[in-house]
């Protein structure tokens, strides 16, 4: 994606639950949204169009929900609240910086926030609103990456940006294998037959069938969102 990173108008940024942790051991760290609302907002001064979709595992994660016991469905509807949650919080932050932000639920919840509807989301997209896709694809036994695949999709994006806790798609887990290597680039197939972790199979199929270059990078790290944007830093270009 080296060179790649200006042309980007429209993107979809995907952030985990788990990046707003900062430094607390869950749950949201105001300090951290705010930090990386900032970059948000550098971002969309250098004009790119900014979708964004923020995970939930900070709060709630359905399959540790159905582990403990629960109907699998029902703690995956958590989990979707969960998501609602975190894009409120960071919403009020890109108000707090001077941006016109809105969130789109995929689950209707008209007192709380507006509900997804493509037109509206184009509409906000092109007058220069971030718009906040929540609650993920709607439906139970998907992931907030898939709902941000399907979003980039919808809304026609030019990329699907993920910040993660690491930078990049490494050959195994880094957190436990240390001697695990970064691709500077891999392909769709490739992630998919090596099964790495970088993103749910069906999210990575998505962006695969649908032609989206995905790139994968840390938002731990400060600045990174706009180094990616323009093709610089660390991270790893996801493609054909
Ligand atoms: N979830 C779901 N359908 C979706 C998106 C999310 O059921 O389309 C639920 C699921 O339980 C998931 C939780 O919401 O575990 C939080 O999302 P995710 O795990 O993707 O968050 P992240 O790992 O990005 O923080």
């Amino acid at each position: 994606m080296a060179q790649a990173g200006q042309g980007f108008k429209r993107v979809l940024l995907k952030i985990s639950g788990e990046a707003l942790m900062g430094s607390k051991p869950f749950g949201i760290d105001m300090a951290m949204v705010e930090r990386v609302a900032g970059e948000i907002a550098a971002a969309h001064g250098r004009g790119h169009q900014i979708g964004l979709v923020i995970g939930g595992g900070n709060i709630f994660r359905g399959v540790a929900g159905a582990a403990g016991g629960m109907e699998r469905a029902s703690a995956d509807y958590m989990g979707m609240l969960a998501t609602v949650m975190n894009a409120l919080a960071m919403q009020n932050a890109l108000e707090k910086k001077g941006l016109d932000a809105r969130v789109m639920s995929a689950i209707p919840m008209p007192t709380v926030c507006e509900s997804f509807a493509r037109a509206r989301a184009e509409r906000h997209l092109e007058k220069g609103k971030v718009v906040l896709f929540a609650a993920g694809t709607g439906s139970p036994y998907f992931t907030t990456d898939t709902g941000a695949a399907l979003r980039a999709a919808e809304m026609h994006c030019d990329a699907l940006l993920k910040g993660t806790s690491v930078d990049g798609v490494y050959s195994a887990d880094p957190k436990t294998h240390p001697q695990a290597t970064r691709f500077d680039t891999i392909t769709y197939d490739e992630v998919l037959r090596r099964n790495l972790k970088v993103m749910d199979a069906a999210a990575i199929a998505l962006a695969r069938d649908n032609g989206i270059p995905l790139a994968v990078f840390s938002i731990r790290d400060e600045g990174a969102l706009l180094d990616v944007l323009q093709g610089r830093g660390t991270f790893t270009t996801v493609t054909a």
